[in-house]
């Protein structure tokens, strides 16, 4: 285990069904999750994502493999005797109950002293800013005022690791962006250790510590947002996260070699097969057409912000770059015009089929 794992998943694999219809929702999963960390599991629709985190909260048993919380083995462990919550995508309150009878029912359930029930109910009221809403009842609140009550009715309790799966998905796009910024508010005022699901790779590079991509019941990479931005580890991660070119050829010490014989400096890479790099759309440069690779100009699309210039290489391929709009909007270019193309100190990265 390291040092600082409060959770840990060791060689865990779940399979779903038998026979020719068997699904291994999880292959030979391994991960360290540190204390206090906002840890966050990202991947398409059916990667395991969910499979996982319903381990960790005991609803599902492994079919091989250890779940440890703090080094001691819970695989087995009903989810009522582990130190750990969930939030549900779709809440889960009580409509018949007020906002502070929904966070203080959980209290009640484990029987702490009534006095404690009420000074932590009033606690996490003020956490999640919903004090003058304490007796409405929570079919009278907006979403995003219900997702604030199942936050603080699952931090109530304080348990040491809080499972959030994708409880950001109801809500619309600008009530979304405001609780990004208040989950990891909550999550730096509470310090408990957040594992947070979703397939949104915006919401996971805003506000988590490190995160696992993930594909096909498979951990891809695991890293800061930074690091699997700038350095993906395969085809996978580079395009799930964020958007890029990928260009193929053969490699030569330091270098790629396309098929068009033009070659681009590549650091690390060896002599051997054919290799992929990718490049970040924002790290190609334009310049005049005897300057980099030979590229012409296929279309042209404002953006505002920036501008997003799709080119060819002369072998075909296809190649984005995303250029600051100048403050006239007008990029310069025009469709058709040969250009050269360089890639930024440090922007080219090898990566994995
Ligand atoms: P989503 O974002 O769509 O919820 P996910 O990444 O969370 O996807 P899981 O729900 O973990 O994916 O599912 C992983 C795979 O396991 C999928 O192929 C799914 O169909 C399958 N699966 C999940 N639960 C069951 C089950 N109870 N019985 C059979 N197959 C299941």
């Amino acid at each position: 285990m390291a040092d600082n794992a409060v959770i840990s998943a060791r060689n865990v694999v779940k399979a779903f069904g038998q026979g020719a219809g068997a699904v291994r929702a999880l292959d030979d999963v391994s991960l360290d999750i540190g204390r206090g960390e906002f840890f966050t599991l990202l991947g398409p629709s059916g990667c395991g994502k969910t499979t996982l985190l319903r381990l960790i909260a005991g609803f599902e048993m492994p079919t091989g493999g250890t779940i440890l919380l703090d080094g001691a083995d819970i695989t087995t462990l009903p989810p009522n005797r582990r130190p750990v919550n969930t939030v549900f995508q779709s809440y889960a309150l009580f409509p018949h109950l007020t906002v502070a009878q929904n966070i203080s029912f959980g209290l009640e359930m484990l029987g702490r002293p009534a006095a404690l029930v009420k000074a932590r109910t009033a606690e996490m009221l003020a956490l999640v800013k919903l004090e003058p809403m304490a007796s409405r009842k929570t079919s009278q609140l907006s979403g995003g005022q219900q997702q604030r009550v199942a936050l603080a009715r699952a931090l109530a309790p304080q348990p040491k690791v809080l499972l959030l799966d994708e409880p950001l998905s109801a809500l619309d796009l600008k009530l979304r962006k405001e609780m990004q910024i208040e989950l990891k508010r909550l999550q730096l005022e509470t310090g408990i250790t957040f594992v947070f699901v979703t397939h949104d790779q915006e919401e996971a590079l805003t506000m988590s510590d490190r995160i696992a991509v993930m594909s096909a019941g498979r951990i891809q990479q695991i890293g800061t947002a930074r690091d699997i931005y700038i350095h993906p580890k395969n085809r996978f991660v580079a395009s799930f996260i964020g958007e890029t070119n990928f260009l193929t050829g053969s490699a030569e010490a330091g270098a790629l070699r396309l098929a068009t014989g033009e070659r681009i400096e590549a650091p690390g890479l060896t002599a051997g097969a054919a290799a992929t790099i990718s490049v970040r759309p924002e790290q190609v440069r334009l310049s005049l057409p005897s300057d980099g690779l030979k590229a012409t100009v296929r279309a042209l699309v404002y953006f505002g912000t920036d501008t997003h210039c799709h080119l060819h290489l002369a072998d075909g391929t296809e190649i984005v770059a995303r250029l600051q709009s100048p403050a006239s909007g007008e990029a310069g270019l025009a469709v058709g015009q040969p250009v050269g193309l360089r890639f930024a100190d440090g922007a080219v990265q090898r990566v994995e089929d």
